[in-house]
């Protein structure tokens, strides 16, 4: 998978993505797992899967801060459609 993530750099996904066949068609679960895919970028996979780890047994799933930032870029995905840099936005929050 190639997704454009901004205007100058292409994301190149080399991470599957397990979905369940009545998820296959729903853009805004990609739209998820690609700000997951983003996130495991930015920190690396070891960075990634400790703060995923932690997040899930400090808060759960729902409340992972990783979790939260997946689903605030997938509202802000299907709630509207303006664009926006979903890479600049992750860097952002990891970042804060
Ligand atoms: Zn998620």
């Amino acid at each position: 998978m190639v997704i454009t993530s901004s205007r100058h750099s292409r994301f190149e996904a080399t991470s599957p993505i397990f979905l369940q066949p009545i998820q296959s068609n729903n853009a805004n679960m990609y739209f998820h797992e690609l700000v997951h895919l983003i996130q495991r970028r930015l920190l690396g996979p070891g960075r990634f899967l400790f703060s995923y780890a932690n997040g899930l047994a400090c808060f759960g799933y729902q409340q992972s801060p990783l979790q939260v930032m997946a689903y605030d870029a997938e509202t802000a995905f299907a709630s509207s459609t303006a664009s926006f840099n979903v890479e600049k936005s992750v860097a952002q929050k990891l970042n804060s």
